[in-house]
């Protein structure tokens, strides 16, 4: 054994206080080292004026929390390894045997894949509802429902649906109140106000009240990072009694965050608005072209005209500085061959073929709805859908990536 080990750890030099830089500190750590025994047994894990294990919080997870409750309009957060984790916490947190969850029928895949399996497993049942329809979602509340799933547009076929009136009816079902849960990574806190929707005219004669939803989850994979390199998730409330019941779930299951990964987006959050103006305004700019070609029967863009759910984007959004995120759908000619479709996404040299989004690489991804849906759809052409997810690179770039990848997929290939 090294002599020496024990000085190593034990040195004594300690470096000066008063390093006072913009950039907030990496703090690492699972043990935290208490005064003494009286201040260890003081220390309450809930209570963010103090650390108890890196696990429950340190400097640097407390001031990203921070940041984000603030982007969100909120005011608790928890952190978690990745979004889909973020989803599973309110789902871990909110539910138990015997209750039911709704989500939208066009909500985030893997949603549906935890309601259909874990929670299916533990005896939470599940029903889809419309998203373009608060009339179905309203006959599908029962006392049995304690959470209802929300998103902005959906994903992948991205409807706008009208948010507050979705809020609404659930906030007018009278045999129970079921706890709203938005997945808000399209709008990233950015596009709308989660928990300031807008104002309900009442009931009767009781004044108005303003409308929001309960949760926030956030993929900061996507925007907030913004390159391609972090996986974390976040979920935001204004209500301390359900950040408590959270964080109670998030410590059980031990769901931690790593340091440098909280660095890497505090580094990137102060230019997230600016990317997500530059890749909104690129998003729009090139749904429009494709749009005007023949071979796209439909553009699938919430914040242009002809996208599903449109006027609910503009209710919600052009009063906030009518921003959305640089993410679109199109339907491709449904005479186009399946094979047709692949060699078009194969063509591209620019877009990337890859799933997630909200990095400065643009990518490309077909999907086949079949099996992605359980209820009827009016809002959508048929059509083979591709998802473009724009980057940061020049938009005319980008133009001419399309233009070559349409016009190679449409050359006759031999039978
Ligand atoms: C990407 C995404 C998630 C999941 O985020 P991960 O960090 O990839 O797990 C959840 N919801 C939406 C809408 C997403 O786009």
């Amino acid at each position: 054994m090294n002599i020496l080990s024990t000085e190593l750890i034990h040195h004594p030099y300690q470096a000066p206080e008063g390093f006072e830089s913009p950039v907030t500190p990496v703090y690492k750590g699972s043990t935290v080292i208490f005064k003494n025994v009286a201040a260890m047994r003081q220390r309450d894990w809930r209570s963010r004026n103090g650390y108890t294990y890196g696990l429950h919080g340190t400097p640097t997870t407390f001031t990203l929390e921070e940041r984000l409750s603030s982007l969100e309009g909120g005011q608790h957060c928890v952190l978690l390894p990745s979004g889909l984790a973020a989803l599973a916490n309110v789902a871990l947190a909110l539910l138990k045997t015997g209750d039911e969850v709704l989500l939208p029928d066009n909500v985030y895949g893997p949603n549906k894949a935890l309601a259909e399996h874990e929670l299916a497993h533990w005896g939470i049942s599940h029903q889809y509802y419309d998203p373009l329809n608060p009339a179905d979602l309203a006959s599908r509340l029962s006392s049995k429902t304690r959470l209802v799933w929300l998103e902005a547009p959906g994903s992948v076929t991205m409807e706008f649906p009208d948010l507050l009136g979705l809020v609404q009816v659930c906030r007018e079902f009278e045999a129970a109140s079921p706890i709203l849960a938005l997945d808000n990574t399209w709008g990233a806190g950015l596009a709308f106000k989660p928990f300031a929707l807008g104002w309900s005219s009442g009931h009767r004669s009781a004044p108005p009240t303003l409308l929001g939803v309960d949760v926030s989850v956030h993929a900061l994979t996507k925007y907030p990072s913004g390159g391609g390199d972090v996986l974390m998730g976040s979920v935001v409330t204004c209500d301390e009694a359900l950040h408590l019941r959270l964080k109670a779930t998030h410590m059980r299951m031990g769901w931690g965050v790593a340091a440098n990964d909280c660095e890497t987006l505090l580094r990137s959050l102060p230019s997230m608005a600016l990317r997500y103006e530059a890749q909104d305004a690129s998003a729009r700019q090139l749904a429009q072209w494709l749009g005007a070609k023949k071979d796209v029967v439909q553009v699938l863009h919430p914040a242009l005209p002809g996208g599903p759910g449109y006027d609910h984007w503009v209710a919600l959004c052009e009063g906030q500085g009518g921003l959305a995120a640089g993410l679109f759908s199109v339907l491709l000619d449904p005479a186009w061959r399946p094979a047709q479709v692949d060699a078009f996404c194969d063509a591209l040299k620019l877009f990337k073929i890859g799933y997630s989004w909200g990095g400065p690489i643009s990518l490309v991804m077909p999907y086949d709805l079949k099996g992605m849906r359980h209820l009827p759809t009016t809002a959508l052409k048929p059509g083979h859908l591709v998802r473009f997810s724009v980057g940061l690179e020049r938009p005319a770039d980008l133009q001419a990536d399309l233009a070559q990848a349409l016009a190679r997929s449409k050359r006759p290939e031999p039978l």
